[in-house]
């Protein structure tokens, strides 16, 4: 058996541990990351990159149907367009091989080895790798576990024939005729919404009493009216039970406690992620955990010394920028730097139609904190920029302490916002105040003056409404 050793291993090569491996390489690190799928993770190849390519091209599809049915108001008017999906999903596929093959470059770049195939611990230093050709062992000083995360499968409507994930969504050659998907959170959305933008007679079923339930209601509003506007029915309180037995329908329990079928010729199940712990020997290093994720520290250390997490596998918010964040510091821990992780100002975008953003404390959270609050709302609908874009449904809203003004949260829900995220956190990450927001002097017309109305607004002073 091939033995080696080095001073890092990264397991995994999500946006987690690529970003792990590449940044110790650059470090001078001697690393060793092992992948047994293509590098990019979940992000690249079936999550992040794949369904924003999907969303991109039902927008297109959408808009110019719309002109097609001689209602843009722009006074454009075209022939019906046709949808090709098996084309749209092979446009896609070489984006994501375009990718693959730059994250493999920039690991070799960097100098860091890659191993391809299954790894599994045999102790808190040593792991075996089940590689093409047999078995690898790889002496570590330090670990960290990059392994992700995977669709939750409900018992009564297991992946297979009708019944799909999200990786499977995303690799289908024809619209469905109708779509159910059973999960109201922002991945069944954002693949409902394309999915009914590109044709498909989409029913949403969601057990809360609201979709997206993670957003306060008044954020979430453009994207219900917009769903109604898309067709899109929406059964709110409502259980999935399981196929009906032809298989052509999702049976569901109503809010009223009813029976009903909803006709679906696919049934997309996007009812939450859940980390891989399974396979890879976790028992035989027995670390803590918390639920079922590896609980870690503010530096991502475990409970076993030498040994580091990140990404999905260690829990909420399972985004890629937070993997690859944690990836960076971790690295540079391991190169003996001194790091600190501050999480306020990690936004969150979820790539509905319209878009929304948050980062830091929502108006709820913040008031929970204590203390008095001042809070500036300001719609797309008094926005130039917007206005010309179709997009005046929508608003940025800024949660600021009243005392001193230091801002607490940002949110912004409207056509494009996903853009204004990298704003929003560097105002937290800055620890600005409204004034710093008010008194930045913002290009003319952008959507990005919203921000700074919102902010004017909570200083008791908007120019513009
Ligand atoms: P992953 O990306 O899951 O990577 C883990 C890697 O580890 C995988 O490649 C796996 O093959 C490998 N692996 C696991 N175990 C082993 C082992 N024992 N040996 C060898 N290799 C192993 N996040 C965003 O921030 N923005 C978005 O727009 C967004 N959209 C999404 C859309 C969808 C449809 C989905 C499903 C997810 C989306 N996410 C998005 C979430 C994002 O993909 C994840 O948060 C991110 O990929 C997590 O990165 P990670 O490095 O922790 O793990």
């Amino acid at each position: 058996m091939k033995e080696i050793s080095c001073k890092l291993l990264v397991i995994g090569a999500g946006p987690g541990g690529y970003v792990c491996a590449i940044r110790a390489g650059q470090l001078g690190v001697d690393t060793v990351i092992v992948e047994v799928a293509k590098p990019g993770g979940t992000c690249l190849n079936v999550g992040c990159i794949p369904s924003k390519a999907l969303i991109h091209a039902a927008e297109e599809f959408e808009k110019v149907s719309h002109m097609a049915g001689g209602n843009s108001p722009l006074g454009i008017s075209v022939t019906a367009p046709v949808l090709d999906l098996a084309r749209t999903i092979a446009w896609k596929d070489g984006i994501v091989s375009r990718l693959n093959s730059g994250v493999a470059g920039l690991l070799k770049k960097a100098g860091v080895k890659t191993v391809h195939g299954w790894a599994r611990f045999r102790d808190g230093k040593t792991v075996e790798v089940e590689t093409e050709t047999g078995s690898q062992v790889i002496r570590a000083e330090t670990i960290v576990i990059a392994t992700g995360s995977a669709p939750v499968e409900l018992s009564f409507l297991p992946f297979g024939g009708p019944v799909i994930s999200s990786t499977d969504a995303l690799a289908l050659s024809e619209v469905p005729r109708k779509l159910a998907v059973v999960g109201g959170g922002y991945i069944g959305l954002e693949l409902g919404m394309a999915f009914a933008k590109m044709g498909a007679g989409v029913t949403v079923v969601e057990a809360l009493p609201r979709v997206l339930a993670q957003y306060d209601a008044e954020l979430t509003r453009p994207v219900v009216k917009r769903l109604s506007a898309l067709g899109v029915e929406v059964m709110l309180g409502a259980k999935a039970k399981g196929l009906s037995t032809d298989g052509d329908a999702l049976l569901v329990e109503t809010s009223d406690g009813k029976s009903t079928k909803v006709a679906a010729d696919k049934v997309l199940v996007t009812v939450g992620r859940k980390p891989v712990t399974e396979g890879w020997g976790l028992d035989q290093i027995d670390l803590d955990r918390a639920r079922k994720f590896i609980r870690i520290d503010d530096q991502c250390r475990t409970s076993m010394r030498g040994v580091f997490a990140i990404g999905d596998v260690t829990g909420e918010p399972m985004l890629a920028h937070r993997a690859m964040a944690q990836g960076e510091m971790v690295a540079e821990i391991v190169a003996g730097h001194k790091r600190g992780w501050d999480k306020r100002s990690i936004p969150a975008v979820c790539f509905t139609d319209p878009e929304l953003v948050t980062a830091g404390l929502s108006p709820e959270e913040a008031k929970a904190q204590g203390g008095e609050i001042k809070i500036g709302l300001f719609p797309f609908a008094a926005n130039g920029r917007a206005m010309t874009k179709l997009g005046e449904d929508g608003f940025v809203r800024v949660v600021a302490r009243a005392d001193n003004h230091l801002v607490l949260g940002i949110q912004a829900v409207g056509q494009g916002v996903s853009e204004l995220s990298a704003v929003f956190g560097l105002a937290l990450e800055m620890g600005a105040r409204l004034e710093d927001i008010a008194g930045t002097i913002h290009a003319h017309p952008t959507q990005g003056e919203g921000f700074q109305e919102a902010a004017l607004k909570a200083l008791g002073h908007a120019l513009h409404i």
